[in-house]
């Protein structure tokens, strides 16, 4: 049976390619790095990833396959044109399982990494007491701690996804997951939260950068 994007999830992929793009020219994804993708919200068993090796200043609706985020096997229509889904799908699709997002956004931004540098060898990055963290799903206050899980870099995707279910389910609200050396992995209930969480940890990033907070 084939499948057919519905108008609603057609709409979404729209507004999450648009902003791919411009997180393209904020310097998050050069050299067709990073990768992005949604639940469907008309098939929930479907996630939607962007497809492999894209440019993503070119990025648009089409470079989205739908893959069953259970038994992690792309629609066999997309997989018979043979289509790819970004290396890193596993990481997606894990996230779907073991939490309510409905949007997922990597970046390679450079201010992932140092910040993530700043807690080596630590299983996660502490952030608190700023205002902006009520820029987070959930918190009311700048008076507490998020700890970020953070992992050392990996071409084993599938064990590193594994990996990460402990890690991100132990954590109250938290959205991200670090990468070292790579970067960062930012959820959401939409593109729009999906969206405001990245400029919260790219801000708070800065701010630590830039005041060696954390060593
Ligand atoms: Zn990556």
């Amino acid at each position: 049976m084939s499948f057919i994007i519905s108008a609603q999830d057609h709409e979404e992929m729209k507004k999450l390619a648009s902003l791919v793009r411009v997180m393209n020219s904020l310097g998050h994804n050069p050299a067709t790095s990073g990768n992005y993708s949604l639940r469907s919200k008309t098939s929930p068993e479907i996630a939607l990833v962007s497809e492999s090796g894209i440019d993503k200043s070119k990025f648009s609706e089409e470079n989205f396959l739908p893959i069953y985020w259970e038994t992690r096997q792309m629609h066999p229509d997309y997989k018979n044109a043979g289509r790819k889904s970004s290396d890193e799908t596993d990481i997606h699709l894990t996230i779907y399982q073991i939490t309510k997002a409905n949007c997922v956004l990597h970046s390679h931004m450079v201010d992932a990494l140092l910040f993530a540098d700043l807690f080596y060898g630590k299983p996660y990055a502490t952030i608190e007491g700023l205002e902006l963290l009520k820029g987070f799903r959930g918190i009311k206050t700048h008076d507490l701690k998020i700890n970020i899980p953070c992992f050392d870099n990996t071409q084993d995707i599938a064990t590193l996804a594994e990996q990460i279910k402990p890690a991100i389910l132990a954590q109250k609200n938290n959205y991200g997951l670090l990468l070292r050396g790579h970067g960062i992995y930012v959820w959401g209930d939409s593109v729009e939260e999906a969206k405001r969480h990245l400029e919260v940890f790219e801000y708070i990033f800065k701010y630590y950068l830039n005041s060696r907070r954390g060593y």
